[in-house]
């Protein structure tokens, strides 16, 4: 068997423990990952592509085989392009399933020899969301638990 490829995609405006949590125990199960980010039209971003680029750079310098890319368009174009044999995707609360449920089967669909694979958070970041932070870093709240130390200096920096 060759070596397993997995993309993990998102906005990840920007990256916190959560997505870290998940990043972090996927390198452990695959041989490679790639944390793509997808911008998403439906979204007015906080960070810039090239900021959240340097943001997951830094929080996960300490993983060799992680890596961070960047795509438009399609997901599956995208791992298809890149022979990636999973998706990996985190899981929250029930909330998140519905959600994840949709976007899953329709890729089954036009990609059916991608398989996407969840994994569940850890009880601390269950409720812990990129929208979250930022709602609370607006209001100057402590955000220093809930993202890595150079996010929180990023955020800081933009609410200043
Ligand atoms: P999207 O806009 O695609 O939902 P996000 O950047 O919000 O992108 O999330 C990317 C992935 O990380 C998704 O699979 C999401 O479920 C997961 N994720 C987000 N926050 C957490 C968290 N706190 N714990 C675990 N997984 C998370």
């Amino acid at each position: 068997m060759g070596k397993k490829l997995a993309i993990c995609p998102g906005s990840f405006d920007p990256i916190t423990n959560g997505h870290l949590d998940i990043i972090t125990r996927g390198a452990k199960v695959f041989d490679e990952v790639i944390v793509a980010i997808f911008n998403n039209s439906s979204k007015q971003p906080l960070f810039t592509v090239e900021e959240r680029i340097h943001l997951i750079q830094e929080a996960t310098k300490d993983l060799p085989n992680v890596s961070v890319d960047v795509s438009e368009g399609l997901l599956v174009d995208y791992a298809h392009e890149k022979k990636a044999d999973v998706i990996l995707r985190g899981l929250r609360a029930v909330s998140d399933f519905e959600y994840e449920m949709q976007i899953t089967s329709m890729n089954k669909k036009l990609e059916p020899t991608i398989e996407t694979f969840f994994m569940m958070t850890n009880n601390q970041y269950s409720f812990l969301s990129s929208s979250i932070v930022k709602e609370v870093a607006k209001y100057k709240g402590s955000i220093d638990c809930l993202v890595p130390e150079v996010v929180a200096k990023a955020l800081r920096e933009k609410f200043k």
